[in-house]
């Protein structure tokens, strides 16, 4: 048996309630709710890291991401008031399910869900510090200087 909790619910092989299944995705309830109505959109192929899907496939994920959105909003669903789109990407990242996936986590005013860093409670880096990382990233990315606007995807 599959072992990956994701894996067996795309194939119905675990309970879940889904609201949306295509032949590249599956968007169903996250079963311990940040707040009411949130969603996980979820792969039918395993990989662990956002990285490593296909283009079509990593960009369908935002397609189906931006169309339960607009249902989330809207008044048929929750009129949520905003949406956090959040991904943990890798076991330091916060990742549990080792099954690429995105949330959809709808947003209320007082809905208690705070995001919070330690470094922002400090001093903010300075402007050489930030160039230097954005330096070094560009680097490891193979896009040369002035060529950020037209740097390839891949
Ligand atoms: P993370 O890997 O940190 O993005 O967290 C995995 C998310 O999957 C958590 O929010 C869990 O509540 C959710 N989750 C784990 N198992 C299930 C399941 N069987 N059905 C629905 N959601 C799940
Ligand atoms: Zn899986």
């Amino acid at each position: 048996m599959n072992e990956c909790i994701f894996c067996r619910i795309v194939a119905g092989e675990a309970p879940s309630s889904v609201v949306l299944r295509d032949e590249l995705m599956t968007a169903f309830l996250d079963i311990r709710p940040v707040t009411p109505g949130h969603l996980l959109v979820v792969p039918n192929a395993h990989v662990v890291f956002v990285q490593d899907l296909p283009d079509a496939t990593a960009a369908h994920l935002f397609e189906v991401a931006r169309r339960l959105a607009r249902a989330l909003r809207s008044t048929g669903a929750l009129r949520a008031d905003g949406i956090n789109f959040f991904a943990a990407d890798g076991e330091a990242a916060g990742q549990e399910v080792p099954h690429a996936h995105l949330h959809l986590i709808p947003r209320f005013s007082g809905d208690g869900f705070e995001i919070d860093a330690a470094a922002w409670r400090e001093a903010a880096p300075t402007r050489e510090h930030l160039d230097k990382s954005a330096a070094r990233i560009r680097a490891a990315a193979g896009v040369r200087q002035g060529d950020e606007l037209k740097a390839p995807i891949n």
